[in-house]
């Protein structure tokens, strides 16, 4: 593929800067179905689609220029500004959008620096260059002017769970190894990933037959635990039969909240290395501080959290208490927490699988081990804790995937308006 010279950028700039006092970013202009921004209450993703199947893909001059600068800046770079990071890990190859073949990149940074990023993209010049973005998440809504005044851009908006469930079908049905489960998740030495292969199989974490998976998709139905700030929880019966059934304020961001306050963590990451290092018995109050055993008569287990931070009241306790103590003591009131919401909604819907995404779980085995033993313990066996490799990056995917069907939906009308003035203008007078 050949080179972009400077110039002809900076000539591409300027032409479409001059036509950009005339230019009301209509959507046909410029269609460029390759972004889907996820703009959530902690963190914005960001996928783009890069093209791999060759120059054809470009409608016009224009647009294969401004496909190159865009595909040049993204992916030569990890990381963009302070805080913009690219999961090259996750990248996605050789996967179909729109009937093109190309990859997948995944790029996220904090929210609250929406403003920084809206610089950065008029600085670079997309913004002369895409029409349509296609959005979703809070933000969306929060930022669709500051968006559309400063970027001359249309964010195009897209429904939060509708993205997600249209998300983690499209990255299932395209990478045969997107989904997992734990098998002996607290066993140290036995704990392993174990790939899931979405299909026939039987979901009871004992009895699963491994003769009836195949590879040929998902098998509904199946719960989707959504956690990323807050808590949100989904039956999902069908691709177009899904439904909010249940949710929690305990989530990604009470715990970083929590370990920022009690602990002085200033992120995430380091919430979870400092939580990796503690331990949650010196500070949550254990059924064997009560009963001096376990509470055999209702099946519970000695080692059971009864109440998180509950041995804090006690002087003693609280001084011998470490920062790290805390932070896993946070880490698992939130994930039980979780575990209870998400078990309490599979066992109201008759529901056995349990997926669990959203960012809490990036970097986070801690928590995606205790839920697997939760799910497997308390509903003896029936309940299986399955896991995305793309953790936070769904509802992102979906508004490709929308943005896909909007575009589509569009050529389409310009099609039949073409072709109904030229019969028009063809018929007789
Ligand atoms: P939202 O759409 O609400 O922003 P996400 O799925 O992106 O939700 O998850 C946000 C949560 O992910 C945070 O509350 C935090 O617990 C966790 N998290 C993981 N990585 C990071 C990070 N780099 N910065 C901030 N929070 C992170």
């Amino acid at each position: 593929m050949s080179e972009i010279a400077e110039e002809d950028v900076t000539n591409f700039i300027v032409s479409l800067q001059r036509r950009s006092s005339s230019l009301v970013t209509p959507f046909l202009e410029l269609p460029m179905p390759w972004f889907g921004l996820d703009i959530g209450g902690t963190l914005t993703k960001l996928v783009y689609f890069e093209p791999t199947d060759g120059n054809d893909y470009f409608e016009s001059e224009e647009e294969r220029i401004s496909g190159r600068m865009i595909q040049r800046y993204l992916t030569a770079n990890k990381a963009y500004g302070d805080s913009g990071i690219r999961d090259e890990h996750l990248e996605l190859n050789n996967v179909t959008v729109d009937e093109r073949e190309g990859t997948i990149h995944f790029i996220r940074f904090p929210t609250e620096h929406m403003p920084i990023f809206i610089s950065l993209v008029k600085e670079k010049g997309f913004t002369l260059m895409s029409s349509t973005v296609c959005a979703t998440g809070g933000g969306a809504v929060k930022y669709a002017k500051d968006a559309e005044m400063e970027l001359r851009m249309q964010l195009h908006k897209s429904d939060e769970l509708e993205s997600l469930i249209k998300g983690i079908e499209y990255v299932a049905a395209s990478n045969s190894d997107e989904c997992y489960y734990y098998e002996d998740p607290l066993d140290d030495e036995k704990c392993r990933k174990v790939t899931w292969r979405w299909s026939k199989g039987c979901c009871a974490s004992k009895h699963i037959d491994h003769s009836l998976q195949s590879q040929d998709g998902l098998q509904y139905p199946y719960i989707v635990v959504n956690i990323g700030s807050g808590v949100s929880v989904m039956a999902v019966h069908d691709q177009n039969d899904f439904k909010r059934i249940s949710g929690s304020s305990i989530g990604g961001g009470f715990f970083q909240g929590l370990c920022c306050l009690l602990c002085g963590c200033e992120s995430f990451d380091e919430a979870i290395i400092l939580a990796s290092k503690g331990n949650n018995k010196n500070v949550d109050k254990l059924v064997k501080d009560i009963y001096g055993k376990g509470y055999d008569n209702v099946g519970l287990p000695e080692d059971t959290v009864a109440a998180s931070f509950g041995k804090l009241s006690n002087r003693e306790e609280c001084e011998k208490a470490t920062r790290a103590d805390l932070a896993h003591s946070a880490l698992v009131t939130t994930t039980n927490n979780i575990g209870s919401v998400a078990l309490n909604a599979a066992n109201h819907c008759g529901i056995d699988r349990i997926v669990f995404v959203g960012n809490f779980l990036r970097v986070n085995p801690i928590a995606a081990r205790l839920l697997s033993n939760a799910m497997d313990f308390w509903s003896r066996g029936t309940k299986k804790a399955l896991f995305l490799q793309h953790e936070g990056y769904f509802g992102s995917v979906g508004c490709l995937e929308e943005l896909v069907a909007v575009t589509e939906m569009r050529r389409k009308q310009r099609e039949d308006s073409l072709s109904q003035s030229s019969n028009s203008s063809s018929s007789p007078m």
